[in-house]
């Protein structure tokens, strides 16, 4: 799919699938795990493995997949010692993601992850202002038909920066940003927290919809609400539909950390009860519809085929 087909279908209402987790699949399907730079380096380590898991999802019906970058932005791979491989790596993301679309009788996009994965919220600007524009470049250079700029677990300003640098690009740019729930409040929060439930670790940081008022002034494509617990995605989306005119997206995480693998919970949440969830986003606006980590293939394929 162009991405003119999906700009068009985007605008005539109709849903957009996304793939699901990347690393958390290559996980699964036995790719060793990095220390520094997670699934990030299985693209030079494993790369039929990430092409196995991208065309995972092509077959599932997902219209994107997303290439396996999100865990190379050039700040971790400098921090870890990888400086000499930040334009191999990433280029060859985008390289092997594009040979799984291209060899499709599907129409599928491919895109690149933009992250703030191991700088997360500790950097100034002067000091991310330089990754996250190579990072663009690569991306864009290596053939990305467009960006999605992955600002989990970041506070406000960090997102802001992220999305500065990436006005000067000409690929289309989506965003997606992480949410929790402060309890002591009882309002959303530009945050992290896989599972509320398993009460796993948590980091609040700007209220929501305060930050998507700041975003919209220097942002106009879609927003998505990623890695997210599920079970405040609605009430996200819906906070987000009412503040910001653009389209909006969803891809929660399934499951949570568990040191030192993922929990997927597979037992308590069924590809069905995952597609039941889906559309109570649709209800809530969202058109662009995937899963974030713990989301494989079986959950893609069930949202794909309840939009068919
Ligand atoms: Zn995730």
């Amino acid at each position: 799919m162009s991405y003119k087909e999906i700009e068009d279908r985007l605008k005539n209402n109709g849903i957009i699938i996304l793939d699901g987790g990347i690393g958390g699949e290559l996980q699964k399907i036995g790719a060793p795990m990095d220390k520094g730079l997670w699934a990030g380096k299985c693209t030079i380590d494993n790369p039929e493995l990430v092409k196995k898991v991208h065309e995972s999802y092509v077959s599932s019906g997902a219209d994107i997949i997303t290439a396996n970058t999100y865990a190379t932005p050039p700040i971790s791979m400098r921090e870890h010692g990888y400086s000499e491989f930040i334009n191999e790596w990433n280029a060859k993301g985008i390289k092997l993601a594009k040979s799984v679309a291209e060899s499709s009788k599907q129409n599928i996009s491919v895109a690149g992850s933009v992250s703030t994965y191991g700088s997360w919220d500790k950097l100034s600007e002067d000091k991310l202002i330089p990754g996250f524009k190579e990072q663009i470049k690569i991306l864009s250079d290596a053939g990305a038909d467009f960006l999605i700029l992955e600002a989990m677990s970041s506070a406000l300003k960090t997102v802001e920066t992220l999305v500065k640098c990436s006005l000067d690009t000409n690929l289309p740019v989506w965003l997606s940003i992480s949410c929790a729930l402060d309890k002591k409040t009882d309002k959303l929060m530009l945050g992290y927290q896989e599972s509320i439930e398993k009460n796993t670790k948590s980091f609040l940081y700007n209220n929501f919809t305060d930050s998507i008022h700041t975003i919209k002034k220097i942002h106009n494509g879609p927003i998505l609400i990623a890695h997210t617990d599920m079970t405040i995605m609605k009430r996200a989306l819906t906070e987000l539909k009412h503040n910001y005119d653009g389209i909006i997206g969803a891809y929660p995480n399934v499951g949570y950390f568990e040191k030192p693998t993922w929990n997927f919970m597979e037992e308590e949440i069924s590809p069905s009860q995952y597609c039941n969830e889906a559309k109570s986003w649709i209800d809530a606006g969202a058109q662009i519809i995937g899963g974030c980590c713990g989301v494989g293939p079986k959950r893609i394929e069930a949202i794909s085929k309840y939009k068919l």
